[in-house]
């Protein structure tokens, strides 16, 4: 694998524009990724965001940096409790439950754990003091509620990461659901505990944290006062992000040097969303695809634009495994020689912004040169560029299967297995016409079998 120098430039949400990607520590990159609200199950919209970090992730890790990855819980908050309620159980049983399905869905798609995954519940001590260095900085003020609320006019810099004008946002704010702010646009960092509520104790009494300010003390409690990206979702950009940058900026921290955003999923142009009644779980889509089709999908286009989830776009992304798998076919394992101009145009793409789907156009090219390769029997070199098409695809966290395993497993396997074990009965009673008929009916379905000692093995043509 390559060992930098390299030439990442990386798309920063503060200046708006692509910039030279440089570490704060050489050689050492400092990552934030925001997390889930552990209280449902993951929706398409969060995996794409961790599908895109994870990528992220394994390509600095590849070009030689080592990657310290932090990705958060967040374990209390406002639904958690409403949905503990309705469920009549425990908070923390809730969310650790969801925190357990999270893990499960993700090691499924075939991402990498985060090297630290802090909760915020576990963070109270850090959170607490945080909002004492911003009350006593003349930040943050203790509101007649028993609330405390960052003072968002006291802040010269809040609004960097808005897309709109804060003028306007406060004219359109409505205050009346919380009097207690001196500004619409403030946001609370302690609220004070309702009877029944899950509380911690506070300077300000029992309560707990508001959202925003979780991210700003887990990051700077493991990353430090300033650090190299911070990521998210789109959706996060503006409040949560602005919040995080406003409160660490607030306490003296310079905070996340780069902050990079991921683009919507939508179904049908539309933002997925459960009020609109169009909101898809990574669990309920990880059992009508292969797990790799569901990464593939939610990789391929390029991370700041929008996706969009729709059934054609997953049989695409399954078409567009099943080429790259075809070509590795029948090839043995070879050990990768250097350094083509396959590899050095991946890395290019990946160097401007990860430019995934640029560095899929190179596979794919890979992926004809080796059918090119095999029809002229050069299997030898067809086997070195195939090694090399895993080798590139990994770093993607792709072609993590075999072809044999991949090409196997879409969804009229259980089908075609019922007729191949047809087929053996008919062979075994000696009933040759069966077995024959059968055969055709696997032919139509794209089946090729191979008869050998120890029993039948197929495959897609
Ligand atoms: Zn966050």
């Amino acid at each position: 694998m390559r060992i930098i120098p390299t030439m990442l430039q990386i798309y920063n949400s503060i200046t708006k524009q692509k910039e030279l990607f440089r570490p704060l520590e050489e050689g050492k990159v400092k990552l934030y990724v925001c997390g889930m609200t552990v209280y449902d199950f993951c929706h398409m919209g969060n995996a794409r965001s961790f599908v895109v970090f994870d990528m992220v992730v394994r390509y600095l890790r590849v070009i030689g940096y080592d990657v310290l990855y932090v990705r958060n819980i967040t374990d209390i908050d406002d639904k958690i409790i409403k949905r503990a309620r309705e469920n009549n159980e425990s908070f923390e049983s809730l969310t650790e439950r969801f925190t357990d399905n999270l893990h499960v869905d993700l090691q499924k798609l075939g991402l990498i754990a985060p090297d630290i995954e802090p909760k915020a519940t576990g963070h109270m001590v850090q959170i607490i003091t945080m909002i004492e260095i911003l009350i006593a900085k003349e930040h943050a003020y203790v509101a007649e509620n028993g609330d405390v609320y960052f003072d968002t006019r006291s802040f010269a810099d809040y609004g960097i990461l808005a897309q709109q004008d804060l003028d306007e946002m406060r004219s359109g704010a409505r205050v009346a659901v919380s009097d207690a702010k001196r500004d619409p646009l403030d946001f609370v960092l302690w609220k004070a505990a309702k009877e029944d509520e899950p509380s911690w104790d506070s300077p300000w009494g029992k309560g707990r944290p508001g959202w925003h300010i979780e991210c700003s003390a887990m990051s700077t409690e493991y990353l430090g006062p300033q650090f190299d990206i911070h990521g998210g979702g789109a959706d996060l950009q503006f409040p949560h992000h602005q919040n995080e940058v406003a409160q660490a900026q607030a306490c003296g921290y310079k905070f996340a040097n780069y902050w990079m955003h991921v683009g919507f999923l939508q179904i049908n142009k539309k933002k997925m969303s459960k009020s609109l009644g169009n909101f898809f779980t990574l669990r309920e889509v990880l059992k009508e695809y292969n797990p790799e089709v569901v990464h593939y999908f939610l990789l391929a286009n390029h991370y700041r634009s929008p996706l969009d989830y729709a059934k054609d776009n997953l049989d695409v992304a399954y078409r567009a495994l099943e080429r790259l798998y075809i070509a590795m076919r029948d090839l043995p394992d070879v050990h990768v020689e250097k350094d083509t101009a396959f590899e050095k145009r991946f890395y290019a793409a990946m160097d401007d912004d990860f430019n995934v789907p640029e560095a899929l156009a190179v596979l794919f090219d890979m992926a004809r040169s080796i059918n090119k390769l095999k029809a002229e029997n050069a299997l030898a070199e067809a086997a070195q560029v195939a090694a090399l098409l895993r080798q590139l695809a990994n770093i993607l966290g792709l072609l993590t299967q075999t072809p044999e395993e991949f090409l196997q497993s879409d969804e009229d396997t259980s089908a075609i297995e019922a007729l191949i074990a047809e087929r053996q009965q008919a062979r075994a009673d000696k009933n040759w016409a069966l077995a024959d008929q059968v055969r055709e009916k696997l032919d139509v379905l794209g089946v090729e079998l191979e008869d050998g000692q120890h029993g039948t093995t197929w495959r897609k043509k």
